[in-house]
């Protein structure tokens, strides 16, 4: 009886790895759909400075309007792009997308805004990326120092020289560069020092316990004095309340962005913001 019991198990086991195996087939199919058809859509969260109070710019994150499910995290879907190189045809409409709409907000005369688009790993490490960036730039019209590009330190720390390399050709085509989630990498001293970085931005999990960690409190204030001896622009991500923004403020950060600000919004909620803090400005 055990012994069955057991062969039952290993039925139900296999049965279920056929199945996930199978799942997961169908949703690569989907995706593949999904660039065809382009599913993707964009919302974009506002970043704030500090000291001025203004919006200065945006960050466009991808979310996937799937036909059945309804609108997707970058979560559900990123990591099978990257697996599957889907991420590359991916990146390239994101791009796309974020120069256009960021054109459409200035010929509008919305505002003059940053726009930054995360880089993912695979799509780094394709050598079409620079080809890719300047024919987005290209194609909406848009001045590449309104383009900024995110990267994170792994992706760098792959092949140091190699990546080093392709952020002078980036940063040739005068867009900015960014390290995102920063902190959470390996990046030395000596290392950070040779990227042709504009901004650092300090990882969410650093902001999230403060003011209850006092460690978490220090590494922020430490990240924020090495992007100030490096001579970079600090941005924190994911603040959520007002004592963090305070105490960020008091740091010396220059830029927050997160949902005591705002969330990732559509773009049209995106330029309600804008509108309301601009006659709010003026009301003063
Ligand atoms: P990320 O680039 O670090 O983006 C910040 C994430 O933190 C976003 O999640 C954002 O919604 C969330 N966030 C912002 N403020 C707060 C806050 O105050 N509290 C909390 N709890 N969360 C906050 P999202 O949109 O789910 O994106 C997750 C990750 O997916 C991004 O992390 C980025 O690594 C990746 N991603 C998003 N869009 C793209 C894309 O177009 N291409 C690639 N390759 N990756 C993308
Ligand atoms: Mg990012
Ligand atoms: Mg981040
Ligand atoms: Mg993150």
């Amino acid at each position: 009886r055990a012994k069955e019991s057991g062969r039952d198990r290993i039925q139900l086991f296999t049965h279920a790895m056929g199945e996930e195996a199978r799942n997961k087939l169908v949703r690569i199919e989907e995706l593949r759909r999904a660039v065809e058809r382009d599913e993707f859509v964009l919302h974009y969260q506002p970043q704030k400075d500090i000291r001025t109070g203004r919006i200065i710019g945006v960050e466009a994150l991808v979310r996937w309007q799937h036909p059945a499910e309804g609108l997707l995290l970058p979560g559900a879907f990123i990591p099978l792009a990257e697996e599957t190189g889907l991420i590359v045809a991916i990146g390239d409409i994101v791009l796309r997308k974020a120069c256009q709409q960021n054109r459409n907000w200035q010929d509008r005369g919305l505002a003059m805004l940053r726009v930054a688009v995360n880089v993912s790993a695979r799509q780094f490490l394709e050598r079409s990326l620079t080809d890719q960036v300047s024919s987005a730039l290209q194609s909406a019209g848009l001045d590449p120092r309104w383009l900024e590009l995110e990267l994170t330190e792994s992706l760098i720390m792959r092949d140091l020289e190699g990546a080093i390399e392709r952020m002078r050709e980036l940063k040739q085509l005068g867009v900015s560069l960014a390290i995102d989630d920063f902190g959470t990498g390996y990046s030395s001293l000596s290392t950070l020092r040779r990227f042709p970085l504009s901004r650092l931005k300090i990882d969410r999990s650093f902001i999230a316990d403060i003011p209850h960690k006092a460690g978490d409190m220090a590494i922020t204030a430490a990240i924020v004095s090495l992007g100030r001896t490096l001579e970079l622009e600090v941005v924190a991500e994911g603040v959520e309340t007002e004592e963090q923004a305070h105490f960020l403020a008091g740091a010396g950060c220059e830029m927050f962005q997160g949902y005591l600000l705002a969330r990732p919004l559509p773009p049209s909620e995106v330029e309600d913001l804008i509108l309301q803090m601009t006659t709010q400005r003026d009301g003063d």
